[in-house]
């Protein structure tokens, strides 16, 4: 007997507004806990400043992202069903474009497929221009390849604009680090 059909996904995590280690820590928790899907690895979050539809925006609230590699048997809407219900019960609204918002899930890759429906475009059209997906995938997987646009390690170093490391951090799978001395 043969099981329904594995696909890797590559989802980047992002959120700038509430406790945003804590909303990333919940959400990997809560895609594991999806069934259908099986969370295989998780990077530690990186900072980046918000990018809004005027560009790069240091005022706005600073992001942490992320990016999680898991196995999925659901399809492509059940998918992103799955991934849209945990941003709304982690308070994701959609006011303007590219908004602050505490928790943002994107399909960034499924397998080498190319999707190109009007709920779902995989690879997720602006990925490669983003140091916020690149660089958080390349902790998990130095190798990784984009489909369509090549290695990722190329993608990344094409790019001016950089990730910033938490310091301390470590995967999201790992327990919560412990606040430092003095923080409140
Ligand atoms: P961006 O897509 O530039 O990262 P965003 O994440 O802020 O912007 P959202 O408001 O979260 O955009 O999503 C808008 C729509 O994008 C969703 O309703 C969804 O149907 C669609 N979409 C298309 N491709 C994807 C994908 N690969 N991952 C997630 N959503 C996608
Ligand atoms: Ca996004
Ligand atoms: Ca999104």
């Amino acid at each position: 007997m043969t099981g329904p059909r594995v696909r890797r996904a590559v989802i980047a995590l992002g959120s700038n507004l509430g406790d945003r280690d804590g909303l990333l820590r919940e959400a990997v928790r809560a895609v594991d806990a999806t069934p259908g899907i099986t969370v295989v690895a998780a990077s530690a979050p990186v900072s980046s400043t918000a990018v809004t539809l005027d560009g790069l925006d240091p005022s706005k609230p600073t992001y942490l992202n992320a990016v999680l590699l898991a196995d999925v048997t659901l399809d492509d809407d059940a998918l992103l069903d799955a991934l849209q219900a945990i941003e709304a019960t982690h308070g994701r609204t959609r006011d303007v474009r590219w908004g602050d918002r505490t928790l943002d899930l994107d399909v960034v890759a499924l397998d080498d497929e190319r999707i190109d429906t009007e709920r779902l475009q995989v690879p997720h059209p602006r990925a490669a221009e983003r140091a916020f997906v690149l660089e958080p995938w390349l902790q998990l997987d130095p190798e990784a390849r984009l489909a369509g646009a090549g290695r990722v390690a190329d993608l990344a170093s094409r790019l001016t604009e950089r990730t910033r490391p938490v310091p301390g951090a470590t995967s999201l799978l790992d327990p919560a680090p412990e606040p430092s001395p003095g923080a409140p």
